[in-house]
């Protein structure tokens, strides 16, 4: 079995992989191109489209990160071969934290008291009731449920939105469009955990985000396309002055990294991120790696990514 490995930490990986199965012959992409040449498996992220378009013979390829819309748009991806992705893989934990820290900012008025602070300003903001403040997740994939879950599990009354009907044990599922409007019009946070896809691309749109309530704040570690930037920013309003939204935590944007004379960057009440939200914890991505190359050399059938809907 021959593996090929693309990732900015590819040796670490390699190590890993050859660790795990000691009779593949596992190469980063940097190799010789006759080396890498009829590999069974590319595991990539963010693959160049050369290395997806030199192969002959591959029998799949495996995504080395939840989102895949950057391996669905790289030209020469083979259409018949099967694309698998990892599933939470340690990441989900990472992301409900990074949105607890983001809810406990605003639910705990840390915002208004880092406004404050330069003005030697000593004014304490009530605590409203954990009941009085619903979350919203949007995305109840591997990722978002488990956020949804924890958020729960802090006490706050949460309701989700995916694309299919969910059951989930202390959430108030809701799907499709009018499951969102109203989803929307309910909570002080919407947190976006969905892929970017051709349905999802702006999703939180002018009218979209005028259906929060008055002074709702977002946090997006999903996708930059999910929110229609300039919306956004309307909806926030200038400089110290609050508009429609009280605030935004943002991991992800539209052009990464962020360029510096993007108007996010200065807004007083919002905090950028620089992508950095759920990353791939090395241990448990290697498990399943390793769990996928095991299953497709059995013929086992395997949860494949579906390039119509775009995740
Ligand atoms: P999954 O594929 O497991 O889940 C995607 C969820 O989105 C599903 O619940 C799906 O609905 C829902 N969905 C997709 N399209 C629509 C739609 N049109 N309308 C409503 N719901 C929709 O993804 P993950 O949970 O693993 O990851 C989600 C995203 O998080 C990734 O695609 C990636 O963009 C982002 N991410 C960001 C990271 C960071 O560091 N900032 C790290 C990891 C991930 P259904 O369940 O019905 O199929």
């Amino acid at each position: 079995m021959k593996i090929v490995v693309h990732i900015d930490d590819a040796a670490q990986w390699q190590a890993a992989i050859e660790k795990a199965l000691p009779q593949a012959t596992v190469l980063t992409s940097d190799a010789p191109a006759e080396a890498r040449a009829n590999a069974d498996y590319l595991a990539v992220w963010k693959a160049p489209a050369h290395l997806l378009q030199e192969q002959a013979q591959l029998k799949g390829i495996i995504n080395l990160g939840a989102g895949v819309d950057h391996l669905l748009k790289t030209p020469g991806l083979p259409s018949d071969v099967p694309v698998v992705k990892l599933r939470d893989a340690g990441m989900g934990e990472l992301m409900a934290d990074y949105t607890l820290y983001g809810v406990l900012h605003f639910y705990r008025s840390m915002d208004r008291y880092a406004q404050q602070q330069p003005n030697a300003e000593w004014q304490p903001h009530q605590v409203p009731e954990k009941s009085h403040w619903p979350i919203g997740i949007l995305g109840l994939g591997a990722i978002g449920s488990l956020v949804a879950t924890h958020l729960s599990q802090a006490g706050f009354p949460v309701l989700g939105w995916s694309r299919s009907a969910k059951q989930i044990s202390g959430v108030e599922c809701f799907h499709g469009d009018a499951g969102l409007d109203g989803l929307l019009s309910q909570v002080q946070c919407v947190v976006t955990i969905l892929p970017d896809t051709a349905e999802t691309h702006g999703i939180l749109n002018a009218k979209r985000l005028a259906k929060l309530p008055q002074g709702a704040c977002v946090i997006n570690p999903g996708r930059g396309s999910l929110i229609d930037e300039q919306a956004l920013l309307d909806s926030l309003g200038k400089d110290r002055k609050p508009g429609h939204l009280r605030g935004a935590l943002l991991d992800v944007f539209c052009e990464e990294p962020l360029p510096a004379n993007n108007p996010l960057w200065q807004h007083p009440r919002v905090i950028v991120t620089p992508h950095m939200a759920g990353p791939t914890p090395l241990s448990d991505a290697i498990d399943q790696v390793i769990s996928y190359l095991r299953a497709f050399e059995a013929g086992e059938e395997l949860a494949t990514v579906n390039p119509d809907a775009g995740y």
